[in-house]
C-alpha cells in the first residue's frame, strides 16, 4: 500500500529532555509547536489536494506525542479527528518515546482515531541508549511495542544507524530485535551530526569516533534487506534532505540520495550471493524502478563487478514488477 502523509510537526513537545544527536528543529525545519487552528488549517488545504484521501494520514512528528501535556496533545487530536473516516483521511499517526506509552494514552488514542504509533527505538543495546541519553531501556521498546500491538494500533519502530558507542555488534542485535519485534513499518536513520547536539561535542572532542560511511551503508541494507524479507515495510530510510539540516551538518551519514545508496548495496549482496560461480559476463533483468538501484550510484555497482572481472549488464525488463529483479534465472524482490 502507498503511503503518504500530511505531516504536523510538534518539534520537541513532550520530550522530557534532549537526545545526543536530535535537533528537531533543524530536521522539521519549523521552530514554533502548532495550535488546533494549524492543525485544521493543515486538513482543510490536503483536503482538496491529495488525490487519494483514503490513503494519506494526518502525521504528528518531531516531537513525543503522548508524553505532551493532556490538554494539549487532546486540542490537537480534536483539530484532527473530523477529517478522519467515511471519505475523508485514513488515520492518525503519531510518533512517541517507548516509556511513554501506557494503556491509558493508549485507549485516548483511540479514542481520537489514531490508527498508527511509531516509537523512536533508535537502538536496542542498553548501553547505547544509556551513552546517547535516550532515559529508557531495550525492554521499553519491547514493552511499549507489545501493548501498541494488544491495542490494535499499527506499530512503527525507527532506528538510528551508528550512534555513538555503537559497534557492529549493538547494531546487529538492534537489526535481530526489530525482526523479532516485527513491527509494521520501520525507519533507518544513519546518524547526522548536528551542530549544537551533544554528539556534534563528542564528536569534536574526538570521544565519538564515527563508523565508516560504506559500512554504515552496509549495514544499513543488510538490515534492509532483512526487514523487507520478513514482511516490515520500510518507509524511509536516511533524513529528508533539507538546508537547514545542510547548515548544520557537522559530519554523519548524511547524503541526499541515501536510501538509494541503501538500496544499490542490496542489490550487489543480492548479486554477490546468488551470481553463478565462475561467470565473466552476468545479465541482470530489473524492474523499472530498479534500473539506476542494480547499476549503483554513479554505476559503482557495475565498477565493483568490473574490479572483479565480471561485466555487469542491467537490462530492464517490462515483465517483472517495478522492484523486482533476476539472477541467474531466480526472481527478487527488492525494497
Ligand atoms: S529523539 Fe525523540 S525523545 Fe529524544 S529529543 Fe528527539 S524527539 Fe525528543
Amino acid at each position: 500500500m502507498s503511503h503518504s502523509n500530511i505531516a504536523i510537526f510538534v518539534p520537541h513537545a513532550g520530550c522530557p529532555h534532549c537526545c545526543s544527536f536530535c535537533d528537531q528543529r533543524t530536521i522539521t525545519g519549523k521552530t514554533q509547536a502548532p495550535h488546533a487552528a494549524d492543525v485544521k488549517a493543515a486538513c482543510e488545504q490536503a483536503w482538496d489536494e491529495v488525490s487519494d484521501r483514503t490513503d494519506t494520514e494526518i502525521a504528528f512528528f518531531g516531537g513525543s506525542f503522548t508524553a505532551i501535556p493532556r490538554d494539549y496533545m487532546t486540542e490537537l487530536l480534536e483539530a484532527a479527528k473530523p477529517f478522519v473516516g467515511g471519505s475523508g483521511f485514513r488515520g492518525i499517526r503519531i510518533s512517541t518515546r517507548p516509556d511513554c506509552i501506557d494503556r491509558e494514552v493508549l485507549e485516548i488514542l483511540r479514542s481520537y482515531g489514531v490508527t498508527a504509533i511509531e516509537l523512536g527505538a533508535q537502538s536496542m543495546s542498553d548501553k547505547v541508549l544509556k551513552a546517547n541519553e535516550r532515559g529508557h531501556s531495550a525492554a521499553a521498546v519491547y514493552e511499549a511495542s507489545q501493548l501498541i500491538r494488544e491495542y490494535g494500533f499499527e506499530l512503527g519502530l525507527q532506528i538510528m544507524t551508528g550512534l555513538y558507542a555503537s559497534e557492529i555488534g549493538d547494531e546487529r542485535l538492534t537489526c535481530q530485535a526489530v525482526l523479532d519485534i516485527k513491527p509494521d513499518t520501520v525507519r533507518i536513520y544513519p546518524v547526522s551530526v548536528l551542530d549544537g547536539t551533544k554528539l556534534a561535542e563528542l564528536y569534536r572532542s574526538g570521544e565519538y569516533k564515527l563508523m565508516d560511511f560504506d559500512t554504515v551503508i552496509s549495514i544499513c541494507a543488510k538490515a534492509a534487506a532483512e526487514f523487507h524479507k520478513a514482511g516490515i515495510r520500510i518507509l524511509r530510510i536516511g533524513l529528508h534532505a533539507s538546508e537547514e539540516v545542510g547548515s548544520k551538518l557537522v559530519a554523519g551519514f548524511y547524503h541526499p540520495a541515501l536510501g538509494e545508496l541503501v538500496r544499490s548495496r542490496a542489490v550487489r549482496d543480492l548479486i554477490v550471493q546468488n551470481m553463478p560461480d565462475g561467470c565473466e559476463t552476468l545479465e541482470v533483468h530489473v524492474g523499472k524502478s530498479m534500473v539506476s538501484a542494480a547499476l549503483g550510484h554513479k554505476k559503482c555497482n557495475k565498477e565493483y563487478f568490473g574490479k572483479r572481472g565480471v561485466t555487469l549488464d542491467i537490462v530492464q525488463d517490462s515483465t517483472l514488477e517495478s522492484r523486482q529483479l533476476t539472477i541467474g534465472g531466480k526472481v527478487f524482490d527488492c525494497f
